[in-house]
């Protein structure tokens, strides 16, 4: 019989799902990743226009509709005074097609590629499936990616440094001056910088910064996508962003694998980027004031949690027995160590849901603390 390839063999399933299928159907669920908003009004119009126009039936350009790819450029510089050549610009199918590429184009056979730990779960197994080793480092106390600590695991082997700011599973931002450690560490050691900023419009205290925005050289390449900025998860729509030889490389792995980004979804991302930008101002706000309800509960609970300043997540530390506490509380929460060994001893929790659900949810995880100190003191 045929095998199964190595690559495959050496990846796995996310934890996550396994904490879905724990819990009950009518479950309180903060393990989500995604916005509980609608996408705006104008981004699904332009999709509706164009499909009945007919305009959505073709595949577009490799890259994706120049128009697009104009529209992802226009808003790097009158958000962040970013100069993007168009043609610098991949459309992907969401952010997860985007590492996909990066990790293809740029990873050999036995290379290293340091990733945040706890971090996203997809760094470690696309590496993996591109052949590499995945190599976590730790995090600071505040839950931030120190440079100094990236700058210590670069070895000869090193083919990329993942940085994610803000963050899943933290909700950290890194400050400007990391990024701009983030870049030098790029240039000087030419090792190249996976910028994931796919929640780069959440940040609810200073701004977000990129280090692609701060690198000499070619050696940082930006990840980005609609799918949390415009709560488009579904749409399956991101990009990458880099020099024009790594584009080159990326749109070789991107013509095989994918051809071009879905057509409607192109024409609604389009929209959503050039339209007005009050849905995206509302929802963070939303966010924000979840944010504070959420750490006053845990702070009154007596969890540390370091303070997110973006993204939808927190991570208390939590006593032992306490995700499985607050699960049988029927409170979906996910166990730190699904997003590597870093997170154990901790949860993350997604506040990507109404205020009166995690203010119900804050009740049960009270309990739940209350409970795991009275056995811990037994
Ligand atoms: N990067 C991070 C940090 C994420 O949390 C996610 C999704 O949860 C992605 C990338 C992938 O995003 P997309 O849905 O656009 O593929």
């Amino acid at each position: 019989m045929t095998g199964f390839s190595d690559r495959v063999e050496r990846i796995s399933i996310s934890g996550i799902r396994e904490v879905f299928e724990a819990a009950s159907e009518d479950a309180i669920n903060l393990g989500l990743g995604q916005p509980d908003f609608p996408t705006p009004e104008h981004a699904r119009e332009a999709a509706r226009t164009a499909i009945a126009a007919g305009e959505a039936d073709a595949y577009t350009s490799n890259k994706g509709m120049r128009s697009l790819r104009e529209a992802i450029a226009d808003r790097y510089a009158a958000d962040r005074g970013l100069q993007v050549d168009p043609e610098a610009i991949i459309a992907t199918a969401g952010g997860s097609e985007a590492l996909h590429l990066v990790m293809e184009a740029h990873v050999d056979p036995g290379q290293d590629v340091l990733v945040p730990d706890p971090g996203f779960v997809s760094y470690k197994e696309l590496t993996k499936l591109a052949g590499g080793e995945p190599v976590p480092v730790g995090l600071r106390d505040d839950l931030t990616l120190a440079p100094s600590a990236v700058e210590e695991a670069i070895t000869e082997d090193t083919a990329a440094f993942v940085v994610n700011s803000p963050a899943n599973p933290t909700g950290a931002v890194q400050s400007e001056a990391d990024m701009r450690a983030f870049a030098r560490i790029a240039d000087e050691h030419d090792v190249l910088c996976i910028s994931d900023e796919v929640y780069e419009s959440i940040v609810f205290t200073g701004e977000h910064h990129s280090p692609f925005a701060f690198a000499d050289s070619d050696n940082v390449v930006l990840v980005s996508a609609c799918s949390k900025t415009y709560s488009m998860t579904g749409w399956r729509l991101g990009w990458v962003i880099g020099a024009r030889s790594r584009i080159d490389r990326m749109l070789r792995v991107h013509q095989y694998i994918q051809a071009c980004a879905t057509g409607a979804s192109q024409h609604a991302a389009e929209a959503a980027l050039s339209g007005p930008q009050t849905p995206v101002e509302e929802m963070v706000d939303a966010f924000e004031a979840r944010r504070d309800v959420l750490l006053d509960g845990l702070e009154e609970m007596g969890l540390n949690t370091p303070t997110p300043d973006g993204a939808f997540y927190a991570m208390p530390s939590v006593p032992e027995g306490w995700v499985d506490a607050v699960i049988d509380r029927d409170v979906i929460v996910v166990p730190g160590e699904a997003f590597g060994a870093g997170g154990a001893g901790s949860a993350r929790i997604s506040y990507a849901t109404g205020i009166e659900d995690l203010k119900e949810a804050i009740e049960r995880m009270r309990e739940a603390t209350r409970a795991c100190r009275s056995n811990a003191s037994r």
